[in-house]
């Protein structure tokens, strides 16, 4: 059987860079920069997204594509925000819609992946929701993840599963994954579901698992186990194929080294996970062309070998136990 390759994509908003949002209230100013002299780009145009997706197009690539609800507290999705132009808005929306979701999960990386949202007045709390989520239960996060599923289902992107913004939630864990199900159950009509929250970049051993199961309905834990090494395109303004093609090596030579072959070897899932923002690379878009070579490198090494899978297609795997070792 091939074994499964996914692509997780983390932080996508219509029109903006959710990691400019984090430099700038980080660094207390309206110019972040990677290092000086290397600004962090506020603005993500549409041009990327079809850079993207004829990337994803050509390899059939397949994973989870976040799509934030009110990205960076700025405004709903389905509304729009200042700054985000109507041209701009909906046609990014259409286009992940037709060309992102076929091959790709949608999920919320919950409402804002910045400061928490005040669900009775939309207004915005002093904390980042990785922060507000560490003293929450399940009664006050099932609304929460809720809102983010009714935003992305009323402009027809229909969640999947959850993605954790940062951390989000992992100090209550047992707390959230009650409140995935539940938002889940409520809005989609949907009992056997995943989160993204956890990594493991380094053991080769499958870590994804079923955290909660009864009858026929299951919620997977889905863990990363590749690091995104397209993030240090984002602290270079080297966009040459040698450098391209050394940040592809760490995923995988093209003599078959490499975490991906590590993985592969010890015949478990390869769960990738990589940012908007690192495809994007501040308007370089190197990260996006170190996916596209390592695509090419997965297919050319391991052909039927393995096939590239959505992530709620590999948490189905998981709860069948498709990768479990049998007793000895
Ligand atoms: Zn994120």
């Amino acid at each position: 059987m091939a074994l499964p390759i996914t692509l997780i994509v983390d932080d996508p908003a219509p029109c903006l860079n959710i990691y400019w949002w984090h430099q700038a209230r980080r660094s207390g100013t309206s110019a972040p920069e990677h290092r000086p002299g290397l600004p962090v780009a506020r603005h993500i145009p549409l041009s990327f997204l079809d850079r993207f997706i004829d990337v994803v197009g050509r390899w059939g690539v397949r994973g989870k594509f976040t799509v934030l609800p009110y990205p960076a507290g700025l405004g709903p999705i389905d509304v729009g925000w200042p700054g985000c132009p109507a041209v701009e808005l909906q046609p990014w929306i259409d286009r992940v819609r037709c060309y992102v979701m076929p091959l790709m999960d949608i999920t919320p990386e919950i409402l804002t992946h910045a400061q928490a949202l005040d669900l009775d007045t939309l207004a915005l709390l002093p904390e980042n929701e990785r922060e507000w989520s560490a003293h929450q239960d399940a009664a006050t996060l099932t609304p929460y993840i809720s809102l983010a599923l009714q935003l992305l289902a009323r402009v027809g992107l229909p969640a999947t599963g959850v993605t954790s913004p940062w951390d989000f939630g992992i100090q209550v864990e047992g707390e959230y994954q009650t409140a995935i199900r539940q938002s889940m159950q409520s809005v989609q009509a949907q009992h056997q579901n995943w989160y993204f929250l956890h990594s493991d970049t380094r053991g080769t051993q499958l870590r994804s698992q079923v955290v909660w199961r009864q009858g026929d309905a299951w919620l997977v834990s889905l863990w990363a186990q590749v690091d995104d090494f397209c993030w240090a395109t984002m602290g270079t303004p080297a966009t040459e194929a040698g450098y391209v093609a050394a940040v592809a090596d760490q995923y995988l030579t093209a003599d078959g080294r490499g975490r991906l072959a590590d993985l592969f070897a010890a015949g478990t899932p390869m769960v990738m996970v990589t940012h908007w923002q690192s495809l994007f690379a501040d308007g370089r878009h190197t990260g996006l062309a170190v996916i596209d070579e390592v695509a090419r490198r997965v297919a050319a090494t391991w052909g039927e070998q393995v096939r590239w899978t959505s992530c709620s297609q590999l948490a189905a795997g998981v709860a069948a136990g498709e990768w479990d070792c049998p007793a000895h």
